[in-house]
């Protein structure tokens, strides 16, 4: 079977075709700048290595996947003869209220339904829909599949799902938690579980950090808990974001600087984070860089999000009463060794002991990083979103 993965923003166009039985990816890119100048498209064969990276005007979302699905089936570089080799289309889709609590097929009811949560997500669910009805365009007759960034934290408790505020808050305007990266999350803990030996008890903790960042805590498979929100605001200290604050400051700087609600909002969403304290970048390779320089700016903000990393960590085990394995993953939980390491220091009280040896050696895929005697398993865990896409995407059409 051959699944077309689309992970569609207001923007960019991202895009892998795989099979979810082999893992193999046949190939893999991304439209970048739709309808914005200086369109870009990206291309590239695992298999052969081939690469292509070409400037083309992209008005629309159309015209990107119209490029994606000739450049598929090109002769010389494309993978598939025809168009119709495409089993199916697996989505990512943000947002699915609290009505999908796992990934669904798309027809229009279904597609009206996550219309409905379109507020909770202004940003995010228009854009992922918008790849749905353009695949439904150009690939008729394939089944689509949606698969929700908020189903895997559907099993949280009321008790960690619910804000204090007004109850008729929840009720009438379904104001909650609702966590995101949950593929991710659903990945690196399904992994985890396998390597504990899929013990019928188990308590997991995972890390994804990458530009947005998140922690869920697994119990027994199932995500109790989460740091993103209603939006996915909440929690970390990540890129641009700032991650948990009192609510009251954001009230405070809104009035004090006499800025508009979307001001508010841009100032929290895209200028605070590690850009908003170290003002330079939002990437943590030069955020890395700099603190190594002794930039003493860089330096706070590595101090402020490894601290607040550690601190979810100690407090999710607390939550569910001990952790088994602690699992990075993401761009910087995959590849810093320094920010793994400034994470779990001082988690030793609770069993967990890094070997700095193995965590600062590069190498891909699962690699175990706790010492031979900590009680808790310490882990870097390549996350694949595309995979779990895919394979949710079979089991529903197969
Ligand atoms: P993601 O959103 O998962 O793609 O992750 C992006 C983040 O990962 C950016 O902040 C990158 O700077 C960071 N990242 C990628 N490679 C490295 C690395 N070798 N060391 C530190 N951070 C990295």
């Amino acid at each position: 079977m051959k699944v077309l993965v689309i992970n569609c923003g207001s923007s960019s166009l991202k895009y892998q075709l795989i099979n979810p039985s082999t893992e193999e990816v046949f190939a893999i890119g991304l439209c970048d700048r739709i309808g914005i100048p200086g369109s870009k498209f990206e291309y590239e064969v695992p298999a052969t290595d081939f690469e292509l990276e070409i400037e083309q005007d992209l008005p629309t979302h159309k015209e990107a996947l119209e490029l994606v699905l000739n450049t598929l089936t090109a002769e010389g570089h494309g993978v598939i003869g025809d168009i119709q080799e495409v089993d199916a289309i697996g989505h990512r889709l943000v947002h699915g209220g609290e009505e999908f609590t796992e990934s669904v097929l798309l027809d229009a009811k279904v597609i009206a339904g996550v219309e409905a949560n379109n507020d909770l997500a202004p940003l995010h669910n228009p854009a992922n829909l918008l790849g749905v009805t353009t695949c439904m365009e150009l690939i008729p007759g394939k089944p689509n599949v949606g698969v929700f960034d908020t189903a895997f934290h559907q099993t949280m408790p009321a008790k960690a799902f619910m804000y204090p505020l007004p109850y008729a808050d929840y009720a009438e305007l379904k104001v909650r938690k609702y966590g995101f990266h949950g593929t991710s999350h659903k990945y690196v803990s399904g992994l985890a579980n396998e390597l504990l030996g899929n013990p019928e008890h188990s308590k997991v903790i995972v890390c994804h950090l990458g530009n947005g960042a998140s922690i869920s805590a697994v119990k027994d498979g199932k995500s109790v808990d989460t740091s993103m929100g209603l939006t996915p605001l909440q929690g970390l200290m990540m890129g641009t974001r700032c991650g948990d604050i009192d609510p009251a400051a954001a009230l405070f700087i809104k009035a004090k600087r006499n800025l508009t609600d979307k001001e508010i909002d841009t100032r929290m969403n895209k200028e605070s984070g590690i850009l908003g304290i170290f003002e330079k970048s939002s990437d943590c390779r030069d955020l890395e860089n700099a603190a190594n320089s002794g930039d003493e700016r860089a330096q706070l903000a590595l101090d402020m999000m490894t601290y607040r990393i550690r601190a979810y960590i100690a407090s999710y085990a607390a939550a569910m009463g001990g952790v088994d394995m602690i699992c990075f993953t993401g761009g910087i939980g995959e590849n810093s060794d320094s920010i793994r390491a400034k994470s779990v220091e001082g988690l030793e009280f609770m069993g967990v002991e890094l070997d700095a040896a193995v965590n600062g050696v590069r190498k891909k895929g699962s690699v175990k990083l706790s010492t031979a005697t900590s009680k808790v398993a310490i882990y870097k865990i390549q996350t694949n979103e595309e995979l779990v896409i895919a394979r949710d995407t079979f089991e529903i059409v197969k």
